[in-house]
């Protein structure tokens, strides 16, 4: 049975203060976890360390929000998996639309990243996602087709369950245009199938979220879908009650 995820991408949002208040809430509202449903948070690199102090001992993990493909060196600015593991970060977002479209990251980079974090002990959550254009000009397929054989590339060993997998249609991130269930289920079962490339035990154990505009009211009924395992959460993970909702809307 692959797992199910409820991950918060707090972009570059949140303070000392603000972070503190939000996990403490956090903390109260999921005081358990529910059986094969994992949570977490991504916060900015700078409050990294501290969002995992304030989070041991509870069910809520930590991720990062992009890692170096490289592990050391004169690489002004990045970080490496060997940091992020060294300071107990469990996740890492990678490819990221807003990285794609506003920091030029490739097909290839994000592969080559993805295999970084692997090889490194992370769970890479890779994004793909076409964009309003590529989904109206019918090009989401051949968008997501090409995103997932540069992932898969990168890492041809990969263990089934070892990768997940957010599809975040861009036109519906921070839009408030959710796709509808049916149609990210259509998309997700698309992924799904190709990926079967990679074998039939690892497309049926990659859990694949969604991502876009993913709220409490809507969480529910995008997360009943069967190839729908969880979600990538922007501007609701900065909202207790919302995320808390969008969790106890997981299965
Ligand atoms: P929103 O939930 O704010 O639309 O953001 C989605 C996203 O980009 C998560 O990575």
């Amino acid at each position: 049975m692959r797992k199910t995820y409820v991950i918060g991408n707090w972009k570059m949002n949140g303070n000392k203060a603000a972070n503190k208040a939000l996990l403490d809430g956090l903390k109260a509202g999921v005081p358990a976890a529910k059986a094969g449903v994992a949570i977490a948070v991504c916060p900015p690199f700078a409050y990294l360390e501290s969002v995992i102090a304030e989070t041991a001992g509870s069910v809520i993990g930590v991720g990062a929000q992009d890692v170096s493909e490289y592990d050391k060196g004169a690489y002004t600015g990045e970080v490496s998996v060997s940091m992020l593991k060294d300071v107990g970060v469990t996740y890492a977002v990678i490819g990221h639309s807003e990285r794609r479209a506003l920091f030029g990251e490739t097909d290839e980079w994000v592969g080559k990243k993805t295999a970084a974090a692997l090889a490194g002990g992370l769970v890479p959550v890779v994004c793909v996602g076409e964009t309003e254009a590529e989904r109206v000009g019918n090009q989401t397929e051949a968008v997501l087709a090409k995103q997932l054989d540069a992932m898969l590339a990168a890492v041809p060993n990969a263990a089934p369950g070892s990768i997940v997998i957010a599809y975040e249609p861009v036109w519906a991130i921070g839009t408030g245009k959710t796709a509808t269930p049916e149609m990210a289920q259509e998309t997700h079962a698309f992924i799904r199938n190709y990926i079967k490339k990679a074998g039939d035990a690892f497309a049926a154990e990659t859990a694949i979220l969604y991502g876009g505009s993913v709220k409490a009211s809507n969480a529910l009924g995008l997360f009943a879908m069967p190839d729908i395992d969880g979600g990538l959460v922007g501007g609701a993970s900065l909202i207790v009650e919302e995320f808390v909702g969008v969790y106890n809307g997981a299965a």
